[in-house]
């Protein structure tokens, strides 16, 4: 048993104490003698399993032997001090950290989720290698998930889709995240996995043949060029191949790239040049070489990719890159972890410099989730962001000084300003791209130069760049510009508002801060600052006139006029009227209540346009309010005609918005008739919204206005006041 794991550790690892290893699994054996797997197997092929897969990816000796002891502190008597007796403090609390996550329950609940991830976050700002542990249980978890019920295999594939593998990619272990995907598949949608394989299968002799066939070209190639190199055709993995076709919507036959072939050469010159001899080779085509190894993926992966035209005119993908950078492709973020130890190894070639840095990087955007997550105050907006953030797919642009920023497809200039900072962000008024000036929601390409225009006064985000950002940072700054912006706003008010109650009650506001004191005002209205009060004000959630009677009182030490009955009705009042407000604003209900009721959407019909003082009833839609008409409208009678059930009582309230009338005049078409009318119109404040005249038979003008009036009695003045005119004829409201 044991042998397979020091075989693997022979392999992969480095200054790997065997008797620790010995150690930690009898201790792990000893502990878990009693526990059986779901198979019936002995509990410890599942930690010794563990292990191997954490060795296969060359972990250091602490990790491996965590990997050995992941489940003792969680399922057997052993505690965390045992293992820190019995080893060492730093395999204890990867053991701890590890438990700590699989106490996690994953609820469908996005909240529980959005927590996990946090736990998850934090843990790997820790230390990473917890989440290395974590990643391996649950692959091998996923492998033996046979031994489960349907429902457990549903649940788990759907959590190791949603999460475990997407983190895998993030993380650059793209071994573990093709396995998790495929097991997970598997059990997720098994009749489409079981279709695929079969019909892959079918072909794959034939397939094998054409590959052989260009490994063979491509070797006999390579060696006239003196370049040593490891040649493979890497078959794809299901699940990339089955999302292929559902995202492009083809059949197996129409996805050309179904092998890879790759090409593992010494050094990253040699890449360029194997590059050259394929393209020499195999027409390329055009768009698809992407060079991942001056531009190196968030994930650390270096590769040069291109797709070109094979024998028989069919096309293929093949991917060129060094040993070391194979590695990382494989193991991304553990295949670094040796460096940050300071292990260096016989075969490290100055290849692995620039990678190196990305260690950091990779923390960063651990640590940049963080932020995000602090930021992000609702759990299902932060999970949909994180999820969004693992799978996303980049382009990388340059600055006008050459500078590689990369952001996740589709952003737009103001994604890449705010990349470059906030600042800039909130200043950004366009966006250059190769010096042609783009709007701001153009959606930015690879190899573009990208340059912000900025205006000198931070003026602030648009609220509708949220709509076309692409980039978690461009959406939290723009959010949390808005919320700052809007608290000032909310200052300012509050404090007119205390001011101007204040000196209603014969008060000025600066004489309560001197006398009672600003730490004692803050005390008793439980606020940390003078602004806080002002936004309590200005949001409703303190009363102007309670806080000045309180104040009254504690300068006078006596009670004030106004009882606890007529604060409490203040409060009530003050209430209402906001919760009017919004609910006015939210239906648009100008002031017409439905049978008492005032939270109702209301329509005004667009064939009599009912303006207040009107008599009107109301009408009850299919599925969009009530349609507010006149009484006398032809459209509202056949409507009663038709359903009387559904009109229902209304009445005008006391809004004070504006309202739209049409107004049809028949005159004499006289000279200046039109400057008449205006004139009056102009007299009376009254906007127009539209205009028509036509005359007919040469010597009679019909005039129709539509104009925005106050309410019936704003009308009959203004109608009055038209007939009037020399001329007019009639003045009447259109009905249809
Ligand atoms: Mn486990």
């Amino acid at each position: 048993m044991l042998s397979k794991l020091m075989e693997t550790i022979d392999k992969y690892c480095y200054n790997v104490d065997k008797d620790f290893i010995n150690k930690a699994y009898n201790f792990a054996v000893d502990a878990h003698k009693k526990q059986k797997r779901e198979s019936g197997e002995p509990y410890i092929i599942h930690p010794e399993e563990v292990a191997c897969i954490l060795a296969e990816m060359g972990m250091d000796q602490n990790t491996i032997a965590a990997g050995l002891l992941h489940d003792v502190i969680e399922d057997t008597e052993y505690s965390y001090e045992d293992v820190t007796r019995e080893f060492n403090s730093e395999v204890a609390d990867l053991v701890e950290g590890v438990t700590k996550l699989g106490k996690i329950s994953y609820k469908t609940k996005e909240e529980q989720q959005a927590d996990n991830v946090r736990k998850m976050l934090l843990a790997m700002a820790k230390d990473i290698r917890v989440i290395l542990i974590k990643l391996s249980d649950r692959l091998h978890n996923m492998r033996t998930l046979r031994y489960m019920s349907v429902k457990k295999q549903k649940e788990k594939a759907k959590e190791t889709l949603d999460i475990f593998a997407p983190l895998a990619h993030r993380l650059g272990i793209s071994k573990i995240k093709w396995e998790l995907e495929d097991l997970a598949f598997r059990y997720m949608k098994p009749n489409e996995y079981y279709e695929l394989v079969d019909d892959i299968s079918e072909k794959r002799v034939e397939r094998e043949e054409y590959i052989k066939d260009i490994v063979v070209d491509l070797h006999k190639n390579l060696e006239e060029a003196n370049i040593l190199a490891d040649i493979d055709g890497r078959p794809k993995h299901f699940y990339s191949i089955y999302r292929k076709m559902v995202n492009k919507n083809k059949t197996l036959d129409q996805i050309f790239d179904l092998t890879a072939i790759r090409i593992l050469v010494n050094d990253i010159r040699e890449c360029y040049t194997v590059l050259g001899i394929v393209h020499t080779m195999y027409k390329p085509i055009p768009g698809r070489f992407k060079d991942y190894i001056a531009m190196p993926k968030p994930n650390m992966y270096q590769s040069l990719h291109s797709t070109v035209i094979g024998p028989q005119g069919k096309s293929f993908e093949i991917q060129i890159r060094t040993y070391e950078m194979h590695k990382t492709a494989e193991y991304g973020i553990a295949a670094h972890w040796k460096y940050k130890e300071g292990i260096t190894e016989e075969a490290d070639s100055k290849d692995s410099e620039p990678v190196k840095a990305d260690f950091n990087t990779k923390l960063t955007w651990v640590r940049e989730m963080l932020d995000w997550q602090k930021e992000t105050t609702n759990p299902e907006e932060f999970m949909e962001s994180f999820k969004i953030d693992l799978f996303e797919d980049e382009v990388f642009v340059f600055t006008p000084n050459g500078k590689v920023i990369n952001l996740p497809s589709e952003a737009t200039p103001v994604d890449f300003a705010y990349k470059i900072h906030t600042d800039i962000g909130n200043r950004c008024i366009g966006g250059k791209v190769n010096g042609k000036i783009v709007p701001l929601d153009y959606k930015l390409k690879t190899g573009e130069i990208v340059e912000v225009l900025t205006s000198g006064i931070t003026k602030g985000p648009n609220i509708q760049w949220l709509n076309s950002v692409k980039s978690n940072q461009a959406k939290v700054k723009i959010k949390s510009w808005f919320k700052k912006a809007k608290r000032e706003e909310n200052i300012s008010r509050g404090k007119e508002v205390v001011e101007k109650e204040a000196k209603k009650q014969g008060y000025n506001f600066a004489e309560f801060i001197k006398e009672i004191g600003l730490d004692q005002i803050l005390k008793k209205n439980s606020v940390n600052s003078l602004e806080d009060l002002y936004v309590s004000v200005a949001i409703g959630s303190t009363s102007a006139s309670i806080l000045v009677s309180k104040l009254k009182e504690s300068m006078t030490g006596k009670s004030s006029v106004d009882t606890d009955e007529t604060a409490l009705k203040d409060i009530k009042e003050h209430i209402s009227k906001e919760a009017r407000k919004e609910k006015a604003k939210k239906t648009y209900n100008p002031g017409v209540t439905v049978k008492g009721e005032t939270d109702i959407l209301v329509r005004f019909s667009k064939c009599c346009n009912p303006v207040p003082g009107d008599d009107i009833i109301g009408y009850i839609t299919k599925g969009r309010g009530v349609s507010i008409h006149r009484k006398d409208c032809e459209n509202a009678n056949n409507l009663i005609k038709q359903d009387g059930r559904r009109i229902v009582e209304v009445a005008w309230g006391n809004g004070s918005e504006a309202y739209v009338a049409e107004i049809q005049i028949k005159a004499d078409d006289r000279p200046k008739l039109l400057t008449d009318i205006m004139e009056i119109l102009n007299s009376m404040d009254t906007n127009i919204q539209s205009m028509s005249a036509k005359a007919v038979k040469g010597d009679i003008a019909f005039v129709t206005f539509k104009i925005k009036i106050v309410d019936i009695s704003h009308l009959d003045i203004l109608m009055r006041n038209i007939k009037k005119l020399r001329g007019v004829m009639e003045v009447y409201r259109t009905k249809n």
